[in-house]
């Protein structure tokens, strides 16, 4: 049986950030990946979504045309073209990884499961690992109402080369926010249907009622407090039961998209074959990413569910476990300032403590919110929504959060980033010289 210093299962962001780590210091690696190399960010995720969002800017930036004087004619989206575009700028990836992959360990290309504490199974072949690292990833949380199988995922959606022209999205979270807005813009008729009283639940609520009013705008039907009963299908045409406002309901739909979020991809590694501890939710680790019923085993990325299932954080958590299998158990990941973007048309991008977050934790908090399309910068792009909403902490003058709706603010977050990481004081950021006029500027005066 092959013995490794350090077996690698999964060969997306969690993956790579481990093996990084871990070929520099000279430790032997085995990869295994069932899929595509590079996983689900590059290749079904953040890299071809923001192909389609791009084309929904463009949508955007065109209706937008008239306010400067433009005239165009109707635009038109061509799906099929849109999805050919994508797979043109993707189609290398798995390819290129596959070949970092091999220049780091040995590739392994199958789906791989535990059959002792250090070992697993990989078509039919036995892998020892000193250290064996889950990195999985996550799937889309399955939904138990009858028809749920007629669902497609974000996988479909950025597939199919025809556009549905009624579409409806069962949960509300970042998936069904941003696809929402790419149909919308291509013409689709869309409805989000989320369970909970507020979209994007983790999100600051005054942030997210504004991108809710933007979606609204748009066209975008949204209902919350929703309860779906069931889907089922006749003649190609799906429909879907469920109850709002105490009333049941039903809406007929070409696609039923599932948005109710990503759960971790675990449940068939046979984690009990390694005697890790599970709870069907969460693996069990401490606070450096290791199991803690098996020493020798570790999880890192979308896997771990403990921390937001976002790109950079798998690719963080990646490097941390390889630090400490390489070092020994020293290093704890660090999450603090990791700024995200919900890629709407305007996105919504946030950084650090919700409005909530902040009071809960009995901060002295000081909350700015600025509606900013009266502003120059806004009013001469023509911008319907820029909005943002800084929070100081009072009593230390540093910045303890901030959420942005437009405003290029997938780009500004990162000022507020800096500031919270760095401990730069909201008086320090006023002094800082920005160029003008622009939005980094304005950001001086949101709080
Ligand atoms: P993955 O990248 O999913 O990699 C896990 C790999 O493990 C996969 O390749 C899988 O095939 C493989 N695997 C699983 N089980 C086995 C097994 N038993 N044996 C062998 N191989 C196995 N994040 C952002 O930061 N920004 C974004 O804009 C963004 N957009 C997203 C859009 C979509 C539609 C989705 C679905 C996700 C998006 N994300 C985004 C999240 C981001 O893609 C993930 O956080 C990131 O890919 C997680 O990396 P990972 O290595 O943990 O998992």
């Amino acid at each position: 049986m092959p013995k490794f210093d350090i077996v690698v299962i999964g060969g997306g962001n969690a993956g790579f950030g481990v093996s990084a780590v871990a070929h520099e210091a000279g430790k032997s690696i085995a990869f295994i990946e069932e899929r595509d190399f590079g996983g689900t960010c590059p290749n079904r995720g953040c890299t071809p979504k923001k192909v389609l969002v791009a084309a929904a800017h463009s949508m955007h930036e065109i209706s937008l045309a008239k306010t400067h004087g433009i005239s165009v004619g109707t635009p038109k989206l061509d799906w099929a073209k849109l999805i050919e575009r994508k797979d043109d700028m993707i189609g290398f990836i798995p390819g290129a990884m596959k070949g970092v992959a091999e220049k780091r360990g040995t590739v392994f290309e199958g789906r791989a499961k535990f059959v002792g504490p250090n070992t697993v199974e990989v078509n039919g072949k036995r892998i020892e690992g000193e250290n064996i690292v889950i990195a999985t990833g996550s799937k889309p949380r399955a939904l138990p109402i009858p028809g749920a199988e007629l669902m497609i995922t974000s996988d479909e959606v950025m597939s199919e080369s025809e556009l549905p022209k009624e579409v409806v999205f069962i949960g509300g979270g970042v998936i069904a926010m941003e696809f929402s807005h790419v149909y919308a813009h291509a013409g689709s008729k869309v409805t989000i249907l989320e369970a909970a009283p507020q979209l994007l639940p983790r999100i600051d609520a005054d942030a997210v009622a504004a991108i809710r009013g933007q979606s609204e705008h748009l066209g975008i039907d949204v209902k919350t407090d929703v309860r779906v009963h069931e889907i089922h299908e006749e003649n190609g045409r799906l429909t879907v039961l469920y109850t709002h406002d105490g009333k049941t309901q039903q809406i007929e739909a070409d696609r039923v998209v599932n948005g109710a979020g990503r759960v971790a991809n675990v449940d068939g590694l046979d984690l009990a074959a390694a005697n890790v501890a599970h709870d069907g939710i969460k693996i069990d680790v401490d606070e450096y990413l290791r199991s803690t019923s098996n020493p020798a085993i570790w999880v890192a990325g979308d896997a771990l569910v403990q921390s937001p299932q976002l790109s950079p954080i798998a690719t963080h958590e990646g490097r941390v476990v390889g630090h400490n299998i390489v070092n020994g158990a020293e290093k704890t990941p660090d999450y603090l300032a990791s700024p995200s973007a919900v890629y709407t048309v305007p996105a919504l991008s946030t950084v650090g403590l919700t409005e909530q977050e902040a009071r809960d934790q009995g901060i002295n908090v000081r909350v700015s919110v600025n509606d900013m399309t009266g502003w120059f910068s806004s009013k001469s792009y023509g911008e319907p929504v820029a909005w943002a909403k800084v929070l100081i902490d009072a009593d230390s003058d540093k910045v303890v959060g901030a959420h942005l709706v437009g405003h290029h603010g997938e780009d500004l977050i990162h000022i507020f980033a800096m500031a919270i990481r760095f401990g730069i004081t909201a008086s320090e950021l006023k002094d800082m010289p920005m160029a003008f006029p622009t939005f980094a500027s304005d950001s001086k005066n949101l709080f």
